[in-house]
Formats: C-alpha cells, sequence, structure tokens
C-alpha cells in the first residue's frame, strides 16, 4: 500500500516529513521487494550503469538489454 505518493507535489507548502511518501507493507516476507523498491527508487538514474544477469551472473553495459551469455533479458 502506497501513501501519500502524490502529496510530493506540495512539497514546498508542507512540511517534508509530512508529505514524504511512505510505502507500507502488510506481508512482512515482501519486506525485501519492498526494500529493493525503495533503494531503486532512490538510487540516481545512470545511463552507463551496468547491470548482472540475474540467470547466470554475467556483467553487461547498460547498453545492452539481453545477456550475451544465456540470451535472459535484463531485469527491471
Ligand atoms: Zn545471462
Amino acid at each position: 500500500m502506497m501513501k501519500n505518493d502524490r502529496l510530493s507535489s506540495l512539497a514546498g507548502e508542507l512540511p517534508l516529513l509530512v508529505c514524504w511518501p511512505e510505502l507500507w507493507v502488510k506481508d512482512s516476507l515482501k519486506e525485501a521487494w519492498a526494500k529493493e523498491i525503495i533503494e531503486q527508487a532512490l538510487q540516481p538514474t545512470n545511463a552507463e550503469e551496468n547491470w548482472v544477469c540475474k540467470n547466470c551472473g554475467e556483467q553487461h553495459s547498460s547498453r545492452f538489454t539481453d545477456c550475451w551469455n544465456c540470451q535472459s533479458i535484463k531485469a527491471f
């Protein structure tokens, strides 16, 4: 459940901590998944960022969308 996700447009009008987006996780099993989403959201978008194939562990430049080694599609 996402709370305050649209209030960030009011940042500056309201105190930052009031309108900071909050991610509420009901299922504790999804906590790691939610943390991953938050980490991704906080990472600056870097076009030159390399990625690692989740299937075979091969490293790739951001220009590639498929793994040349095992043909897996890059997981976003
Ligand atoms: Zn691969």
